[in-house]
Formats: structure tokens, sequence, C-alpha cells
């Protein structure tokens, strides 16, 4: 079966045609910049790259770019858009509605809409997505898949806010959390890598988002990502956790609007506010320097990343692996060690040298003293997603 995965953020659409079974990619690249002075298309085949710049006034023009490129009789991949058979499209919130992958139809698309509030820079571009990937592949089944499908398993105990009851019945405030799709593929590796379904995980997906989830029995527990985006780790642009005092002392006293304070929490906080940048590559080499803020930024990196090591292993009541994930926890060694450092009490040993090997396999870099296995496992929110989209299609 032939699936297009669709990722439509607010300006961009990152896509891939991927065959399943088989997980072969037959084309993948990137519509960025619509609605911009200046716009770009990016596409990749076994045999051909092409990268064109030009106006792309909105998602419409940039899905039907893509889909002339994957019909382009030279370089394209398809004979007929006919020859799609599902169309896969990343949905960043699907609240507490969408526990697993589902068919769009009105009523799916009238819950996303819904959800606007929830997901305002991601919802309305995943519709946009949606909405025009209906009339330029009719043929096609579209289905969504949630980045909050994953952790609807999370009990209440650990999904409720302790405010007052009415916030959460009525204005549905809640944690949902987010990568889903990504803890999920790297959990399923995990368990089939270690032949473990029953593990006590904890996936730490490091990107320019950053997040970890609980794992158990296969099913995510607890979530450091929230309400929104922006609980938990330090990121490359968010603070991550902050006490709530901070955004009240910026209104009531400092005079930040509700909008500068999401912009100062969203866009300038995290790496980016601690060192001026948020690409951790610049700052690894910055440390090895000698620079002392890039060594205190990683160092406070890490160690919000060990706060919640601890009080996972707390809750499980043990541990059986660590999976490092996305750019940062797949290649840096750097933060995998600042991470493992002084953590035998919980039975976590890296071994230096596997920790530096560089590879885009799924790998171990425990020591052999090490109680727990620590996983590297190269994340594919793409293949994730079509091969959901493949189950759900195959079963209607
Ligand atoms: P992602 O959102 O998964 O694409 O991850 C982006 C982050 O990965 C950025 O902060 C990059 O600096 C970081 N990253 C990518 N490659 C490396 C590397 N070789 N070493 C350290 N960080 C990296």
């Amino acid at each position: 079966m032939k699936i297009l995965v669709l990722n439509a953020g607010s300006s961009s659409i990152k896509y891939q045609l991927i065959v399943i079974p088989g997980n072969q990619v037959l084309a993948q690249g990137l519509v960025e910049r619509i609605g911009e002075a200046q716009g770009a298309v990016h596409y990749q085949s076994a045999d051909h790259q092409i990268d064109e710049e030009g106006v792309i006034p909105n998602h419409k023009a940039g899905l039907e770019k893509v889909a002339n490129l994957l019909l382009d009789p030279e370089k394209g991949v398809l004979k007929s858009a006919g020859e799609i058979q599902a169309v896969g499209h990343r949905v960043v919130h699907g609240g507490s509605y969408f526990v697993q992958t589902t068919i769009i139809d009105d009523r799916v698309k009238k819950v996303i809409k819904d959800l606007f509030p929830l997901a305002p820079l991601h919802n309305p571009a995943n519709l946009a997505g949606i909405e025009v990937a209906e009339k330029v592949f009719p043929n096609a089944r579209q289905v969504a898949v949630f980045d909050t499908a994953f952790h609807q398993t999370i009990p209440e105990v650990a999904h409720r806010y302790a405010i007052p009851n009415k916030f959460y019945e009525k204005e549905h405030i809640r944690l949902y959390g987010f990568h889903g799709t990504s803890h999920q593929y790297v959990s399923k590796k995990a368990i089939a890598y270690l032949g473990n379904d029953k593990a006590k995980f904890i996936s730490i997906h490091l990107g320019n988002g950053c997040s970890m989830t609980a794992i158990q029995d296969g099913k995510s527990i607890d979530h450091s990502l929230g309400f929104g985006p922006m609980n938990g780790l330090i990121m490359g642009t968010r603070s991550g956790d902050i006490d709530q005092s901070v955004v009240l002392y910026l209104q009531q006293s400092l005079g930040y609007s509700a909008e500068e304070v999401a912009n100062l929490l969203q866009k300038k906080s995290g790496m980016l506010g601690l060192t001026g940048s948020n690409d951790l590559r610049d700052i690894e080499s910055a440390s090895a320097k000698g620079d002392p803020m890039a060594q205190l930024a990683l160092a406070m990196n890490a160690y919000r990343i060990k706060k919640y090591i601890g009080s996972y292993a707390a809750i499980m009541n043990g541990l059986d692996a660590l999976i490092f994930t996305a750019g940062i926890g797949e290649n840096s060694d750097v933060i995998r060690q600042l991470v493992c450092t002084d953590m035998e009490f919980l039975g976590i040993a890296l071994d230096q040298e596997k920790n530096k090997i560089r590879s885009k396999s799924i790998r171990t870099i425990q020591h052999p003293s090490s109680k727990v296995q620590i996983l590297v496992i190269p994340t594919n929110e793409e293949l994730e997603i079509a091969e959901q989209v493949y189950m759900k299609v195959k079963g209607n």
C-alpha cells in the first residue's frame, strides 16, 4: 500500500511517500515558508533531488506542487494520483476524544476544529492539510494519527492537575502529552529488541522539543509535557518546568502581557535563553572551549532529565531500560554522559566507549555492570504514522 504521510505546520508541509509493508520510502521532502514572500519546495527520490524557490500562497498550492512532483513523468514516482491509497496526517491534538488512529470523516474534522483553542499553532494547520489532501487525493482514505493518542492511557492520578474539578470537567484542563508517535515508535522497537513486553521503560525524546515518558507494559503511564507542550525538560527555546509564580510576577509586577509571556517562555527561553543558541552542537563546542554559560546550560539540561528519571523510576517501582531518541538523544554523547553519570544507585552505568560510537542503528550503550539497559533508538515518526495508517485501512 502506497501511503503519503503529511505533517502540516503553520507555514510548512513535510511529506513522505512510503510503501507498507516493506517500509520503502519512494519520495520525501518539504514545502516551506508557505504564505511568505519567497517559499521553497524540496523533493527527493532515489534518483532525483529537486529544490525549487517560488511563491507558495497557501497549503493547497503547496500540496498541489507535491502532487505534481510525485506525478512528474520524468522525475516522479507515481503514474497516477490514484496509486496513493491512503494519506496519513499527523494531528497534534486529539484531546480526550481520540485514543487511536482514526479514519477521517466530517465528525473527526469537527472535533479537530473544536480543539483549535488547545493547540492554536498546530491543529488549524493539520486541518488545512486534511482538507487540501481530500481535494488533491480524492480516492485515498484520509487517516489521522494523533500526537496525544499514545498518552491517553496515563491514569487520572497522573493526568489531573490539583485545581478545582470544574476546570477538568468543563474546560478539559488536564495533562494530554505530546510526541506520542515518537515515544510509541521507540517503545515498540525497544520491546522487540529486548524481547520483553512487560518492561519498565523511560523514553527520553530530545530534539528541538523535549519530553520523557514512563512506559509500562507498552503503555504510556506518565509524561513530562502536559496541557500544552511547555512543561518538563529544558528545550531548545522553551523553559520547561518553571514556578507558576514567575508567570504571575512577569504579568503583575513587570507588566508583561499574556502574549509576551507566551513568547518569552516558548520562543526565547530554554537553551537559547541561557546561551544565545538553541542548537546543541554550538553549545557543546562552546562548552568544550570553556564557555561557563554553555557548561552551566548543559549541566542544567542533564540535571532536569535526571530528576524525571528518578521520579519515573519511583512511580514504576523499578526500571529496566532508558531509551534515548531524536536529534540530541541519538547524537549527543555529551548529554547522554551527563545524564547517566552518578546514577549507580538506580542501577544505571554507561559504557564510555560504546556511548561515543556513532551509528544510525538501534544499540545499547550500558556498561556490563549496569542493571538498567541504556538504548539509543533512532526515531521515525513518519514510518510509525505509515504503519498505523496501514493497519487501520487494512482493518476497515
Ligand atoms: P530534532 O528536533 O529531533 O531534529 O533535533 C534537533 C536537535 O538535535 C538540535 O538541537 C541539534 O543541535 C541536535 N543535534 C543534531 N545532531 C547533533 C549532534 N551530532 N550532536 C549534538 N546535537 C545534535
